[in-house]
Parts: structure tokens; sequence; C-alpha cells
């Protein structure tokens, strides 16, 4: 290997410092970021997460730590922890997880054997990866079954489900997707769940920061044993997951998965950010929920108005969440219109509906209106977020122009509300 001169190394830095300034220009301050699966954190969070404890490695629990020097981190992590459970209802919380997805693996850990059949909702709604087989419920050794729908909704058919679970016998039920446009029957999957000795769990990734608040559902008090999420999609937090339980058998188990089973180490600036994001949530929470979900119903309508064809779940209302669905057989698949849609500097993600398949792509549209509303956006201005969608989607030779107006509208929402500075 020819080793580089300190100006080459210095040429490189500075290519690599350039590429991170402009994705932050470009993403942070100049596009309408309607992606449902990322944030803006706080100034607070950022501090945290950017001191040095993220290299002060951590070894085992508060108080009875392998490292020394850890005094302060150990009241970090207590503080974080209580945070956590007070904000979740939670009596034990993991903060070790990496990623919502490991998170996932933590909970099948806990409460099932490879060998196991689980159900799970499928993938035309929106089911997730790591809940099937490709993912990590597949790598552990899970068989899965689709919990029955109703086509062309989001409604689960209870009854052929109950016939059915008692001859499949699962040891785990989850619920929770990566479209939750309506709040699920947690009680009613807890009831099942009982006739045949199954636990069930709930995948909060995306609305995290409504559940939070207390908004949209509860999952812990309506009977599921187990919620997982990922920390940094509503919740604001830093990229992470968690798990939380208020079972102290299943707690006691996923102590032992977290340490000395998959963490050794870990992140405490990572934790601190997250124990930060939990305070804001605490503080601002109902009021930044509340609002997401007044743009969510505005932004739908309004692209109604303008005649999107906005999907609705179950021939309801479009949302109770802060996420809206859009079918894309008009736009050539979600992910064809998102790439088009880049252009014009508004992102946005394709999704799995419950309708007639697109080969190659998924049917659908995901927008999520979060990043905006914790940028300031209120229900006026989803009027002119709808405008924008619609003239990404359908005019796509005029992406130069529109960029240049999402811009100029984003001028005006450029500071992180329902949060606390450093
Ligand atoms: C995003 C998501 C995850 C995965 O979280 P990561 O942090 O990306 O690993 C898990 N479940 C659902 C439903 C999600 O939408």
């Amino acid at each position: 290997m020819i080793q580089p001169t300190p100006d080459d190394s210095r040429n490189a830095l500075q290519t690599l410092f350039d590429w991170i300034a402009q994705s932050e220009h470009w993403v942070d301050e100049d596009s309408l970021n309607l992606y449902a699966g990322t944030n803006r954190q706080s100034p607070a969070v950022q501090r945290a997460m950017a001191s040095t404890l993220n290299a002060r490695p951590s070894l085992g629990p508060p108080g009875d730590k392998y490292e020394t020097g850890l005094a302060f981190s150990d009241l970090i992590e207590e503080w974080v922890e209580h945070q956590l459970c007070t904000l979740l209802g939670a009596r034990r919380v993991e903060y070790r997880v990496l990623s919502g997805s490991l998170a996932n693996l933590y909970a099948y850990m806990a409460t099932t054997k490879p060998g196991d059949t689980i159900y799970a909702l499928p993938e035309a709604l929106a089911g997730h990866a790591t809940h099937h087989t490709q993912g990590a419920a597949g790598l552990y050794g899970l068989r899965v079954q689709p919990i029955p729908y109703h086509p062309g909704t989001h409604c689960i058919e209870w009854t052929t489900w109950e016939d059915e679970i008692r001859h499949i016998r699962p040891t785990l039920i989850i619920l929770g997707t990566s479209l939750p446009l309506i709040p699920v029957d947690i009680g009613r999957a807890r009831a099942l769940a009982d006739m045949v000795g199954a636990r069930v769990m709930y995948d909060a990734a995306h609305v995290a920061g409504l559940v939070a608040a207390g908004l949209f559902q509860q999952p812990l008090a309506e009977g599921a044993d187990l919620m997982t999420m990922s920390t940094y999609k509503t919740f604001g937090g830093p990229a992470g997951g968690l798990v939380a339980t208020g079972d102290e058998e299943l707690a006691q188990r996923l102590d032992r998965i977290a340490y000395p089973g998959l963490t050794a180490n870990f992140d405490m600036a990572r934790v601190a950010g997250l124990g930060v994001a939990a305070l804001e949530l605490a503080t601002f929470g109902q009021s930044y929920a509340q609002q997401c979900l007044k743009n969510a119903q505005r932004l739908a309508d309004e692209l109604l108005r303008l005649g999107v064809p906005v999907w609705a779940p179950n021939g309801g209302p479009p949302t109770r969440s802060h996420l809206v669905a859009i079918d894309a057989a008009r736009f050539g698949g979600g992910t064809h219109a998102a790439r088009l849609a880049e252009a014009s500097n508004v992102l946005f993600s394709g999704i799995p509906l419950p309708m007639a398949v697109i080969a190659g792509d998924y049917n659908g549209i995901r927008l999520g209106v979060h990043e905006m509303t914790r940028l300031g956006m209120g229900e006026s201005d989803m009027a002119v977020v709808a405008t924008f969608v619609k003239r990404a989607l359908t005019q796509p030779d005029r992406a130069e122009a529109t960029r240049a107006e999402v811009r100029e509208f984003r001028q005006d929402f450029h500071t992180v509300q329902f949060g606390f500075a450093e």
C-alpha cells in the first residue's frame, strides 16, 4: 500500500466533510422531507450525542461496571432508564439496543425458541421485514404465519384468525407495521393469544413519538407484553432502538439478552441523547404529537382536493396517525415516484398497500408530516405542502422550478421545535 501524504489525506477529508455539509444543506434545509423513517434532533440531543462519552466503554449494569471511572456514566444511565420508563409507562426499558431491527430480535429471543411459529401482519399491510422470514424472525429460526386480513383494507379477519390460531398455536403475535395509519385492536389479539398461551408484541417503530405522548394507542396498557421501537423516527432521538415491557420476568430475560448476551460495551453518548429525547417528549410531546395528527389529516384533505388518490385504510378517514398513504398506480409505482420527486426536493418513499401489485415496485406512497411539524409547520402550511407533493408527482419535467420554490418555502422553517436548546 502506498502511504498517502498528510496533504493528500487532508484533501480526501475535505471531500468527505463537503459531502456531509452538502447532505445537511440539501436534506435538512432545502427539502420538504416527508420520509417517514427520519426526523430532526434538537440541539440538546445533538449535544449529548457529540460528547466524548461515545468513546468511553461501559460494561455491565450501573453500579457494577467492569471498568472504573464510570461513576457519572452510571448516574446518566439510571437517569435515562428512569426517563424512558416514566415516559412509556414501562417497568423496564432496554435501551442498549442499536436499532429497531435488533430490538425485534431481542423481543423474539425473550419470548420464543427457534422452530416456534409466530403470527405477523403480512407485507401487503406493510408488516416489517424483521417480522418475516427474510429478516430477524427467519434468521432466528422462527416460522411466520400471516395474520389474515380483509383484501383491500387494513382490517384483520378476526373470526378466520380465531379458527386458525387454535391449530397453529403460535408462541408470539406481532402487531404494528411500517404504515400504522389506524390503531390495531391489541386487546382482541391479547384475547386470542391467551387462548393458546402466546405473548403479544407491538412494534411501535413509526408511532413511538405519538405513543410516548399518550396518543394513537397505548400498546402496553392495551395488552402487549412487549413494545419495540426505533428511536429516531417520530421519537426524535438518536438512531437506535429500544424494548419496553411491564412484565418482570420478560424484563429479566431482556436484561440478560442485552448483557452479557448481545451487548458488551455500548455507546453511552447515544444513550444520553435518547434520555434527552425522552425528556423532550415528556415535556413537549403532546403538542408535537397533536400537531402531527392535525397536519396529517389536513395534508390528506388537501391532496384529495387536488385530485391526488389518497388511500384510506378501511373505508374511513385516510389517517389517524402522522402518516398519509397514496395509491401509486397512476405514478408508475412508489419507489419510481419517490426517485422522480427527489429532483423537486420533495422526499418520501414507496410502501406496500393491500391492492393490485405493481411488478417490481411498491403500489403505494407513504408521507410522514412529523419532521416538518417539528420544524414549525401547521395546518395551513399543509395546503402548500400538498401542492408541492402534487407537482413533484405529476410534473417531474418542472422539477427545477419546483425545487427553487420548495427551497424558498423552507426558509421560514429551520428551527427545531418541541425540544431543548443546548
Ligand atoms: C423502521 C422499522 C423497523 C426497523 O428499525 P431500524 O431502526 O431501521 O432497524 C422495525 N419495524 C418497523 C415496523 C419499522 O418501520
